[in-house]
């Protein structure tokens, strides 16, 4: 369905990016990877993708906290896969403190990755999708993009932010054939909420299995992960034609959290 489509997805060495990123592959979709990690195991990632699914697999490893290096890697995608069609502005930290204790230097890292990376990504990739008449804004919010949590001051302004920032890129581009929309998830099962099960276990005096049944029954109904997959199937569909006139929407994908 995506055979000669571009995207650049960022945050896609691991987690939700790169569960993303294998599902637009499956499709025939060319793809630029971005994020940290062992080079080694990175490329390892990268060629087995290409050769898996047959499309181009690049890999820019930029650092999304210098807008600078942002601008490098939105033209080092368009010029290694001859444009960008997709944008997926995933890449996401965290940080849990009080709002009395949370560190200064964290809240900025916090918004520049989580919120600041997107509008410089979508302000120099915008062009591109205008002059073919065709694009896919996907920023991967999350629940606190909605709702808020404890001990989250710095992760839920940053996700609020951005899912004001995806209405506004909606509204600026509807008409044109680009859509702009976020994913709201619960939890997901990845690198960035492990710690949080691994401490929540360590709180109860119980295992790592049952921190983790202990977090879903708090907030989420389902009492299930939501899984790369399920959200990689979601980017999917917002890329086919039957989500031509889904934009400006923040789609939770929650087990239920935000309809309490
Ligand atoms: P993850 O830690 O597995 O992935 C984060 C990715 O971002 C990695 O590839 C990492 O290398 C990259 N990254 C981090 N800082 C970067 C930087 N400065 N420059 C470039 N890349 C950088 O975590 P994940 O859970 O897959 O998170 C992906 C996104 O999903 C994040 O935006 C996160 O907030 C969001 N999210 C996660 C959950 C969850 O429960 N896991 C829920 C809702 C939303």
């Amino acid at each position: 369905m995506l055979t000669g489509k571009n995207a650049l997805v960022t945050g896609s060495t691991s987690g939700i990016g790169w569960g993303i990123v294998r599902a637009l592959a499956a499709q025939g979709c060319n793809i630029m990877l971005n994020g940290f990690g062992d080079p080694a195991a990175i490329e390892a990632k990268r060629s087995r993708l290409s050769a898996e699914s047959g499309v181009t697999v690049g890999y820019c490893s930029a650092d999304l906290a210098h807008p600078g290096e942002i601008a490098g890697l939105i033209e080092t995608t368009a010029r290694e896969l001859g444009g960008i069609d997709i944008l997926v502005n995933n890449a996401g930290i965290q940080h849990t403190a009080t709002v009395e204790e949370f560190p200064a230097e964290r809240w900025d890292a916090i918004i520049a990755v989580n919120l600041s990376s997107a509008f410089h990504a979508i302000q120099h990739a915008l062009p591109l999708m205008k002059k073919n008449g065709w694009g896919r804004i996907i920023n991967t919010a999350s629940v606190h993009g909605l709702v808020a949590s404890v001990n989250k001051a710095a992760y839920v302004t940053a996700k609020h932010g951005l899912v004001g920032l995806t209405k506004v890129v909606a509204l600026e581009t509807a008409g044109t054939g680009i859509t702009s929309n976020a994913l709201c998830p619960g939890w997901v099962r990845t690198e960035l909420v492990e710690p949080q099960i691994v401490a929540r276990a360590e709180a109860l005096g119980v295992d790592v299995e049952e921190g983790g049944r202990h977090m879903l029954a708090e907030k989420q109904p389902s009492r299930q992960f939501v899984t790369v997959e399920q959200l990689g199937g979601l980017v999917v569909f917002l890329c086919s034609p039957s989500a031509d006139q889904i934009t400006g929407a923040a789609l939770p994908v929650d087990g239920g959290w935000t309809a309490q």
